[in-house]
């Protein structure tokens, strides 16, 4: 039997055509898409997912059309945060139609086509089923996503990401260096090592990192009107990139979030955070970063 060594070449797969094929579709198909955002970590549940969303609907409400691509395909959570349960991907006149919810966010997630009581699997060649061979399914699978749909005339497109940090580095891989990334962490030391591993792993590429978003600094208290310590603060951890923002734990949103209600809080400090969270984003976007 061949070794990998042995072929030459591709071994007559075309496989470096296909590719570069699959991201010219990508391309041609986010022509019209002024910004891509892909929203990290590293970590899990510090609440990528959640404020992936409220940054949508700040951004929309100062006048961005906004879509949410959810690239978490085991963990799919926008369908739930967009209130769009069993929503089938149709076709459009040029490609597969945008689904958008009741405040005009477009949302694609595999969650609105899979009921949550079923696992997302990928079928697999072999028994055993090794996790690169997974994870190249899963990138297949978004890139599908990617190509087929029609995004339209989008100021930006938010890219909700799974866990881990060195699928944060694959993505940025797969994106391309014109997907900047914004990454989350809550305050303790032991979420930022995680996300220092990620800021570590995309300093190797060329893919611009806007700064950090710190969710879950303190507790709101509704009863005495206070934001309370929630996770010791110490920020031993140097992340090194800016930080974007600081949005307070609010047990409103946590309950809004498992509704898929929009849960914007009028004056409440979670929904102010995020309002000028959003300002911060779109002004860092816009500014030429400073090597260039
Ligand atoms: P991740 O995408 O990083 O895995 P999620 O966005 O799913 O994290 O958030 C994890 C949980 O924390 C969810 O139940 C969500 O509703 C809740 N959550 C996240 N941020 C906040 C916040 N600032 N206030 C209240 N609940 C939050």
């Amino acid at each position: 039997m061949k070794s990998y060594y042995d072929i030459t070449g591709d071994g007559g797969s075309n496989i470096l055509e296909q590719v570069g094929a699959m991201h010219a579709a990508i391309d041609e198909k986010l022509a019209g898409v002024k910004h891509r955002l892909a929203v990290g970590s590293g970590k899990g549940g510090v609440g990528k997912s959640t404020l992936t969303r409220q940054l949508a609907t700040a951004l929309r409400q100062r006048g961005n059309a906004c879509a949410i691509l959810d690239a978490d395909l085991n963990g799919p959570s926008q369908a739930r945060l967009s209130g769009l349960h069993d929503v089938p991907l149709l076709p459009g006149a040029e490609g597969v139609a945008l689904p958008k919810d009741a405040d005009g966010i477009g949302v694609v997630s595999l969650g609105s086509l899979i009921p949550e009581s079923e696992a997302v699997s990928f079928d697999t060649v072999a028994a055993g089923d090794s996790y690169t061979w997974r994870a190249t399914r899963e990138f297949t699978a978004v890139a599908e996503l990617l190509s087929s749909i029609d995004w339209g005339h989008l100021d930006y497109l938010l890219i909700d990401l799974p866990p881990g940090a060195e699928r944060t580095l694959q993505f940025a891989e797969f994106l391309g260096s014109s997907t900047a990334f914004m990454l989350v962490t809550v305050p303790s030391d032991l979420a930022r090592g995680v996300v220092a591993r990620s800021v570590a792993a995309l300093r190797g590429t060329p893919n611009r990192v806007l700064g950090y978003v710190e969710n879950m600094r303190g507790y709101w208290c509704e009863a005495c009107s206070d934001v309370r310590p929630l996770f010791p603060e110490s920020e031993r951890v140097d992340l090194g990139i800016p930080r974007l923002g600081s949005v307070p734990f609010d047990p409103q949103l946590a309950a809004a979030c498992d509704r898929g209600e929009p849960a914007i809080g009028a004056d409440r400090p979670w929904w102010v955070a995020i309002q000028k969270l959003a300002e911060v984003v779109e002004e860092t976007i816009q500014t030429k970063p400073s090597s260039e």
